[in-house]
């Protein structure tokens, strides 16, 4: 890595200028960012006082009825790696395409996004190579996605991801740049959220070993989660991925798009780990008496 582009990351020094923002870009980032907000606070109250969780994973093996609503079901690794794609692919077509714009290839890309934007695009990228990629190649025995769920996240990632690339890529600088020590602080505590995320989902994972990872389908096939991860929340999961997004906002200096979209992360795993935890304590009766479900003694 230069030592020009880590001087400038790690000191916060004046960026160059912006790429080229087609005219209507950023009115259209903030009024999508906006919707995402509003979206989000619908779908905590939906989830919270009106719906059943989004019936895939336990919630669609214990309400089938509600799972029929939204149509067949996809095989888990399928629908998981179609449904993140878009979130990976979307912000790296426009990233191919500004470096081509810029005439010097990625060079001019990260000279022209400067280093904090460039560090903020290239997580959120990692993440969803991860979440689109590798993911679904490790589930073990999970259970089918109704057609309509992976569909609405389909969506989701379609929209999000043409949302913070665009923000990121095209829109410049939102404000001026973030100050060195909540950078820092933000993409610490996005990698600290990033690191829970993968060691949860991977004791997960090993709670479904030999025979029981064979089938996608298999009924009944959970256990009570053990371990430090498990001992404050019930879905340690769900509290990094949490952590992850805030983490990003807050080291894009709480940015519009990023901020709208780690209140949507909140809003939507927040209820969902509140009904995992009650599905334990129905499944495994004492099992995890004293847990919150995502927020340590708090949610
Ligand atoms: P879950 O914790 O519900 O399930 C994760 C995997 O572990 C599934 O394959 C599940 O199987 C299996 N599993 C869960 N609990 C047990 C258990 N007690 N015993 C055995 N196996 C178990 O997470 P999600 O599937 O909802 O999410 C997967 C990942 O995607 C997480 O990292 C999450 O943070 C992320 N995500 C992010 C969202 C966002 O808004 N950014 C939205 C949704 C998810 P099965 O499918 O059979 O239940």
């Amino acid at each position: 890595m230069p030592l020009p582009f880590l001087a400038r990351l790690l000191g916060g020094a004046p960026p160059p200028p912006p790429l080229p923002c087609p005219p209507h870009a950023p009115a259209l980032v903030t009024a999508a960012s906006w919707t995402m907000i509003a979206a989000a606070l619908a779908t905590w109250l939906a989830l919270t006082f009106a719906v059943p969780p989004a019936p895939y994973g336990r919630h669609g093996r214990t309400n089938p009825a509600n799972a029929a609503r939204y149509g067949r079901g996809l095989p888990a690794r399928a629908a998981w790696a179609l449904q993140e794609l878009p979130a990976f692919l979307i912000p790296l077509a426009l990233a191919v395409h500004a470096a081509k714009v810029t005439g010097s290839g990625f060079t001019g890309l990260t000279a022209a996004l400067g280093p904090q934007k460039t560090v903020l695009l290239g997580a959120f990228l990692a993440h969803y190579a991860h979440r689109a990629l590798i993911f679904p190649l490790r589930i073990r025995g999970g259970a089918r996605t109704p057609l309509g769920i992976a569909a609405l996240a389909f969506l989701f990632c379609t929209l999000n991801g043409t949302l913070q690339g665009a923000a990121l890529v095209w829109c410049g600088r939102e404000s001026a740049v973030v100050p060195p020590a909540l950078f820092k602080g933000g993409m610490g505590a996005m990698a600290a959220g990033g690191a829970l995320n993968l060691a949860a989902d991977g004791a997960l994972r090993r709670l479904r070993s030999g025979a029981a990872s064979s089938s996608s389908t298999a009924a009944g096939a959970y256990k009570l989660p053990a371990g430090p991860l498990f001992a404050l929340v019930a879905c340690p999961n769900y509290s990094g991925e949490a952590l992850e997004w805030a983490g990003w906002a807050a080291a894009s200096g709480f940015s519009l798009p990023a901020t709208a979209f780690a209140l949507y992360t909140l809003a939507n795993l927040g209820p969902r780990a509140r009904a995992h935890n009650a599905w334990y304590r129905a499944r495994f009766p004492g099992g995890f008496e004293g847990r919150a479900g995502m927020v340590p003694w708090v949610y």
